[in-house]
């Protein structure tokens, strides 16, 4: 169980970081929610998920763009036993024609908030003498497709700084992986889908499969649930010594 453990995940309010957000609870965690918002239904989301799984639930609002405000989340946290990095946008184009401002948004929000609320969880987690830190990075962290620069570019930065994180924490109790989710039908994933109907000439369904799940041979999603599994294995004592790797939940995408 996780019971008295801590966990922050950055971007929980919607997708697979609120996926992980239920699992790492119904294992017994507290948690720290956050997303750029203060929204009634963002702290109505705290209060929702505290009932359902009899845990300490806050909300904090953080621009996870912005250095001082993901080590503030931290700082305002207090604990932080389990650091579930998971905010992150997207963007597609070419690259002669990727807007400068959301290359480096990108950049910020996916691979720079790692950094920074690493920075500032790490004492705590030394501290404490234990601790898990879990990035969401993605199937683009270990492969690539075109007119995903800056995405591409930041989740393999981000798999490469959990690398780092592990060795910087090896022998203290602190493991650091990434979860590496193909496609899981989220918000972000959702939005992708107009875009891609128009480009195709195709409806939702064939967009769906021979577009996105083309590149997944299992032809199926993964969910937020089986992603929010994996960090909970990961908080397990049974993934006390896996640390600096990747676990890929991409139906085989990257056997390919
Ligand atoms: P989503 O759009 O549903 O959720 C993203 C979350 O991040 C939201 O809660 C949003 O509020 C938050 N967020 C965005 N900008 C933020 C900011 N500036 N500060 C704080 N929070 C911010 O997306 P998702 O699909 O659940 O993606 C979550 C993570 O998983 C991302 O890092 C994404 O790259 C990764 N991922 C998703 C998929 C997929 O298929 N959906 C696949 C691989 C990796």
């Amino acid at each position: 169980s996780l019971k008295g453990k801590t966990a922050v995940i950055t971007g929980s309010t919607s997708g697979i970081g609120l996926g992980i957000a239920e699992e790492l609870a119904r294992a017994g965690a507290d948690l720290v929610l956050n997303s750029f918002t203060d929204k009634d239904e963002d702290h109505a989301l705290a209060k929702e998920l505290a009932q359902k799984h009899g845990v300490a639930v806050r909300y904090i609002q953080a621009d996870m763009s912005k250095g001082d405000e993901c080590r503030k989340l931290i700082e305002k946290a207090g604990s932080c036993d389990i650091l579930v990095n998971n905010a992150g946008i997207q963007h597609v184009a070419a690259i002669e024609e990727f807007p400068v401002d959301s290359w480096d948004r990108i950049i910020a929000i996916n691979l720079n908030s790692t950094f920074h609320t690493t920075a500032a969880a790490l004492p705590l987690m030394r501290k404490a003498g234990w601790g898990r830190v879990i990035n969401i990075a993605s199937a683009h962290g270990l492969t690539a497709s075109p007119y995903k620069g800056a995405y591409v570019a930041a989740k393999h930065g981000q798999v490469g700084f959990t690398k780092v994180t592990a060795l910087e924490c090896a022998g203290q109790g602190i493991t650091a992986n990434a979860i590496c989710p193909g496609y899981v039908l989220t918000p972000m994933v959702e939005s992708q889908i107009p875009d891609q109907m128009k480009k195709h000439n195709m409806d939702r369904e064939t967009v769906i499969k021979k577009v996105m799940l083309d590149r997944q041979p299992s032809g199926d999603f993964a969910t937020v649930e089986q992603i929010g599994g994996i960090a909970v294995f990961l908080a397990s004592n049974a993934g006390a010594q896996i640390t600096g790797t990747t676990i890929s939940v991409d139906g085989g995408w990257t056997a390919l």
